[in-house]
């Protein structure tokens, strides 16, 4: 606890995150869910505009996505669960309220594992996770006296995820954010890409001289980046301090956040909050999910980052190794597949090409992990060429993208281009003689114990064999001879 403590105070942050579900269709209608390149108000029905004489139908997948994600929050999914009307006025939400759940969520107590960058594993609990539509857009464009109102979105299922306050710095609220995202990702739950807003991180953060007693608390909206969740809680906990210090009082109120500006600032004051006026959704019956149902779910639950991090640091991965790998599904799908299919040695040297050399590439658009993918036997092969010191680690990398790319057979292609390293004893043991031969003096300066000259005569060695041989074993030799 002494660690989260700033200038006498201890932070305490709860996050509530909007996942939006990928799924075809929106929560209660047959329109597409997917409005990335459609024009304003092409995506809309009479249910999404809210006119009167529609009824909402709900949308099957969007139940088995909230089972999936309440399965990767490792939760207990409720048997049945209820929809209610949230009661408020806003131009983007045409018919007056909004169906979400209240009493009866879908998914109850769960339980998230985060990193931070140094390793440390810390524990945050789910309070719960309900099923909701969400609202439109408004835009009030600069200089205008009107808004304007996109309903593409109204209805689009959402999942909201309530954390218990148990997050104590803007560092673990960002490592939690992060490990949502991959959760939601790694379950298939949702795009999960934070550009286009499919998550969307709501912090609550208060301080307070008393462990045991919250401070009142500020509510910061809408934050779309990892980089912004954490920003906005250590600006909070610096500016609710500052208030503090100077025997001012904390406003509970909602707050948004300007990236320009690196600042949070007031939206709306407790006064204004809403009466929402909950009561059960009429028009929607209640959501029963059978034991079964739940089995069967989890049956088809991939390997989730926790499970993957254990595996690949079992095969002698780092950690900032696996952090990199997970961020990217193609390239932990490789990894995996690898580490199922060979030897730790295999594994490493494979995963450090696709760390280096191939993942500059793929940046680079010049190669696909579908194509790694595809190229794994022939990336094996060349890793076993590499163990057994047929090719050095240079000539390796060289070859990479020709390998992926062509899928040649790396010993051939290495053969072709005169890479492979004389593994004959015999043969490289007559170039030694023979440069030791030529090169009297410095042979000489090694056996009188002046090491460094034996540097000198490992790269006339590297010359004479067109760079084909192995130093570490040139080196070898040149000592074993000048025994002699
Ligand atoms: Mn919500």
């Amino acid at each position: 606890m002494e660690k989260y403590i700033i200038k006498g105070y201890y932070p305490t942050i709860g996050i509530e995150c909007h996942v939006q579900l990928k799924t075809k269709t929106k929560l209660f209608s047959g329109i597409n869910n997917d409005a990335r390149d459609a024009a304003p108000n092409t995506l809309i029905s009479p249910l999404c505009v809210g006119l009167p004489g529609t009824l909402p139908i709900l949308n099957e997948q969007a139940v088995a996505l909230a089972i999936r994600a309440g399965l990767a929050l490792r939760a207990e999914i409720a048997e049945e669960s209820v929809f209610d009307r949230k009661h408020y006025f806003y131009p983007d939400l045409p018919k007056g309220y909004q169906i979400t759940q209240f009493a009866q969520p879908i998914v109850g107590k769960g339980i998230v594992e985060a990193h931070l960058d140094d390793g440390t594993l810390f524990a945050v609990n789910i309070t719960r996770a309900h099923l909701e539509e969400d609202a439109g857009k408004s835009t009030h464009p600069a200089g205008e006296d009107y808004s304007l109102v996109d309903l593409n979105r109204a209805g689009t299922p959402l999942l909201e995820i309530v954390s218990e306050p148990e997050i104590h710095s803007g560092e673990e609220a960002r490592a939690y954010a992060h490990e949502l995202n991959l959760l939601m990702k790694y379950a298939e739950v949702s795009e999960a890409d934070l550009f286009q807003g499919n998550m969307r991180f709501d912090v609550n953060v208060s301080v307070s001289k008393d462990p045991e007693k919250l401070g009142t608390r500020s509510e910061t909206k809408n934050l779309n980046s990892f980089k912004s969740v954490e920003k906005a809680v250590e600006f909070e906990i610096l500016r609710q301090i500052d208030l503090l210090e100077k025997g001012q009082p904390i406003v509970q109120e909602t707050r948004g956040w300007d990236d320009a500006k690196q600042k949070t600032f007031s939206q709306r004051s407790k006064e204004d909050a809403h009466d929402y006026r909950y009561f059960p959704e009429p028009d929607v019956p209640p959501i029963v999910v059978t034991k079964e149902a739940i089995e069967a779910t989890a049956q088809t639950m991939p390997l989730l980052p926790a499970a993957l991090r254990e595996r690949f640091g079992t095969f002698g991965l780092s950690s900032p190794q696996i952090s990199i790998i997970l961020e990217d599904r193609e390239l932990a799908a490789i990894i995996r597949f690898i580490t199922e299919e060979h030897d730790e040695k295999t594994a490493r040297t494979i995963a450090n090409w696709c760390l280096g050399e191939i993942m500059r590439q793929v940046a680079d658009n010049k190669l696909t992990w579908q194509a790694v993918m595809s190229a794994v036997p022939q990336l094996v092969t060349l890793a076993s060429m590499v163990d057994d010191n047929r090719l050095s680690s240079t000539a390796a990398k060289e070859l990479l993208e020709e390998i992926v790319t062509d899928k040649k057979d790396p010993l051939k292609l290495a053969e072709d281009k005169n890479l492979i390293q004389i593994s004959d004893d015999g043969a490289l043991v007559m170039i030694v003689e023979q440069v030791l031969n030529d090169n009297v003096k410095a042979a000489d300066d090694v056996r009188s114990g002046e090491l460094k000259a034996i540097g000198y005569l490992v790269g006339q060695v590297m010359k004479a064999s067109a760079g084909r041989a192995n130093p570490a074993v040139v080196q070898a030799l040149i000592k074993k001879q000048l025994e002699k």
